[in-house]
């Protein structure tokens, strides 16, 4: 192959420019994402050697080497992993693979901390190179290919790169950063080890860097910075030695492992910049065995609403890398969880479909799931600060909490206050998702109706659970009312909630677009039923007195001829009509009855172009409203029953079905 010039695709080249424009601050990932690839290139070959080991080509030690040559201004990372053809170098370094990149880029602002959020959650690996480099050569050769097969990729991360055939004796791929000026300090030993030591600790096969020596170095002061020699230059000794720990963080006992370590694996495999919320790492034996490594990340990515996208743990059997992504290791409403499985007992050869089918994967899957629910479990009982632990209003402590806060150690305390509030930023972030569960996962049903939380009439946020909610019901409550509406809003000032604010009873407000559907699976929580508000008739049981009962019973009966009159002129729009007490300041109010389809969610597959059965509401009216009152004997009669209804629609967020005619009948009254 002769030497030829070729385009980026445009995605690539707009990648680029952003990658040298918005990565500045975060420099040294590039290093870690050079190693991650080169870590990955080995583990391909040792997957794809498991059925043709010609392929290690007698040299089966895997491993990786980073120098640098400060006169050259390099700094080469190599590794003898699987290496690339020049199809794969133009098509692989050319090109974005990854689905979704358009996406990506079309999501990119042009405000730079905002990007370099983005463009870290989506991993630039090889492209991250042109943070410190302004040329980046690339020599590789793949195994099992000949030595004149190998290939050179270069590029100034402009609009183009070059390649050529090159005769390459060793096996893999060389990456050769040459250093921008202001990237020089990358060509120092201590700099680099440092990073591996941040960033690849856990890459399971060894990294190594030539040793260096003083030349001619006395020591004169042993306690000054450069360990006491005289600034006369190391040498190079032509010995390697291995900078990391070379063993995979998750087969190393937990006690050994900082925290520090567990977050700097996750932004590793997750790209985030941010540290995970939590994590779990665990040894599981039995009749299946496995290590487990899983994360809560703190932030939702941007494809998180894509059901298709792939679960985020990666499958090791026996510390060989199989797979990123692996969707039957949890289900798909935890596909948030990042994180490693490494099995004892699948086949090395386990390919996806396999996977589905494997009792192990199963008993797997099982395991992971109840940990990340444990995880969140923990979270939300930890989303609180203690009440003595919170600074009291006024800032001083008042007699009641002094007391408590004494009993808190200053350790305990710290610990509360590391904790508190994560649960509620990941219910922010990840809760509708999490809702997604009821309808997937039966068998974790319970836990799952635990860690929900809504927002409510005493609450604007989304902080209530079914079990706080219990705890404050009013005595003779029999069950766990809410109301669903399109906004927090119009939820609120739903006239269906009428009664309940007038008698202090608590309502569940529901906003998200799924509570509707997820709540179909939910009858009940601990044994106390979940009532929509707008759906039924209200029966408040014993939070009505007998006055009102009776009163009640009484505007039914007085109202039976007005009722059959609406509902004649209502024919077409009303299943019924009925007296309710649940009205306080509205004249009328829809309600569906008890089994039927909420008008929210008819609305809703309707807006979604689905097919939705026609539900007729119920007309409820207010007795007591003067409207409701004059309505009898009015000669306006017909045009008051429509507007009623009308208007009642209009305060749920529907639309009437003729507006034109809506308007037309409002004016003639106003005239
Ligand atoms: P990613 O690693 O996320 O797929 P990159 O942009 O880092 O994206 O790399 C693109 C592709 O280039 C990789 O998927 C791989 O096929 C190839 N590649 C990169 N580095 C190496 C390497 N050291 N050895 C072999 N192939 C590599």
């Amino acid at each position: 192959m002769t030497k030829q010039t070729l385009s980026f695709q445009a995605e690539v080249a707009q990648l680029l420019h952003l990658v040298t424009h918005s990565l500045y601050s975060n420099k040294e990932i590039f290093l870690r994402e050079l190693i991650s690839n080169a870590s990955d290139a080995c583990d391909k070959l040792r997957f794809e050697a498991i059925n043709n080991s010609g392929l290690y080509e007698n040299d089966p030690e895997l491993k990786v080497k980073v120098t640098f040559d400060k006169d050259a201004k390099t700094l080469t990372i190599t590794d003898n992993g699987i290496g690339m053809s020049a199809q794969e170098a133009i098509d692989h370094l050319g090109t974005i693979a990854k689905s979704g990149t358009k996406d990506f880029v079309s999501k990119l602002s042009g405000d730079q901390k905002a990007d370099s959020q983005l463009i870290g959650q989506f991993g630039v690996g090889f492209y991250s190179g042109f943070i410190v480099a302004d040329k980046i050569t690339v020599e590789s050769r793949r195994a099992g290919m000949k030595e004149t097969e190998g290939v050179r990729w270069v590029s100034g991360g402009a609009g183009d790169f070059e390649v050529e055939a090159i005769t390459r004796p060793a096996r893999g791929t060389s990456v050769i950063l040459h250093l921008r000026e202001d990237a020089m300090d990358y060509a120092s030993a201590w700099k680099v080890k440092g990073i591996i030591n941040k960033y690849s600790d856990h890459i399971s096969l060894p990294i190594q860097m030539e040793k260096e020596e003083w030349k001619d170095g006395e020591l004169i002061n042993p306690s000054d910075e450069n360990g006491g020699r005289q600034p006369g230059g190391m040498v190079k000794t032509g010995e390697w030695e291995t900078v990391n720990k070379a063993s995979a963080i998750w087969t190393r006992p937990k006690k050994d492992i900082a925290q520090e370590q567990y977050d700097d694996f996750y932004k590793q495999i997750s790209h985030d910049f941010e540290a995970p919320l939590a994590h779990t790492h665990n040894r599981v034996e039995g009749s299946t065995e496995y290590t487990q490594l899983l994360y809560i990340p703190g932030k939702a990515p941007m494809d998180l609403w894509n059901r298709e996208k792939k679960g985020g743990l990666k499958l090791y059997v026996k510390r060989v890398f199989i797979m990123d992504d692996a969707e039957a290791l949890l289900p798909t409403y935890l596909r948030f969880v990042k994180g490693v499985v490494d099995s004892a007992d699948l086949p090395l050869n386990v390919s996806r479909e396999l996977l589905q089918e494997s009792r192990d994967v199963k008993a797997i899957r099982d395991g992971c799931t109840k940990r990340v629910l444990s995880m969140l479990e923990d979270l939300a009982n930890h989303d609180k600060l203690p009440e003595a632990a919170a600074p009291s209003a006024d800032g001083a402590t008042g007699a009641t909490t002094a007391g408590v806060t004494d009993v808190l150690s200053a350790e305990d305390k710290a610990e509360a206050e590391k904790n508190a509030g994560k649960y509620t930023k990941f219910y922010s972030e990840f809760g509708a998702v999490l809702k997604e569960g009821l309808g997937e996962d039966f068998a974790n049903k319970e836990r799952l109706c635990k860690l929900l939380r809504f927002a409510s009439t005493s609450s604007d946020s989304a902080s209530v659970g079914f079990a706080d909610y219990k705890a404050r019901m009013k005595e003779g409550q029999e069950a766990i009312y809410y109301i669903t509406a399109d906004t927090l809003a119009a939820a609120k000032n739903s006239p269906q909630l009428e009664v309940f604010k007038k008698k202090g009873i608590e309502v569940l407000l529901m906003t998200d677009r799924v509570d509707e559907w997820a709540l179909n699976f939910v009858q009940d929580f601990d044994g106390t039923p979940l009532q929509s508000v707008a759906k039924g008739a209200v029966d408040l049981g014993t939070l009505q007195d007998e006055a009102e009962k009776k009163a009640a019973e009484e505007a039914a009966e007085t109202f039976k001829p007005l009722l059959a009159k609406l509902k004649e002129a209502l024919k077409d729009k009303a299943e019924d009509v009925r007296v309710t007490t649940r009205l306080v300041d509205s004249p009328a109010c829809l309600v569906v009855k008890d089994d039927g389809m909420s008008t929210q969610l008819a609305r809703m597959l309707k807006q979604a172009g689905q097919a939705a059965p026609e539900v007729k509401p119920v007309l409820e009216v207010n007795a007591e409203h003067p409207l409701v009152k004059k309505l009898d004997g009015s000669v306006h009669f017909n045009d008051l029953a429509h507007i009623l209804f009308d208007q009642a629609l209009l305060a749920e967020g529907g639309m009437p079905a003729d507006p034109a005619a809506y308007v037309k009948r409002v004016n003639a009254l106003l005239v």
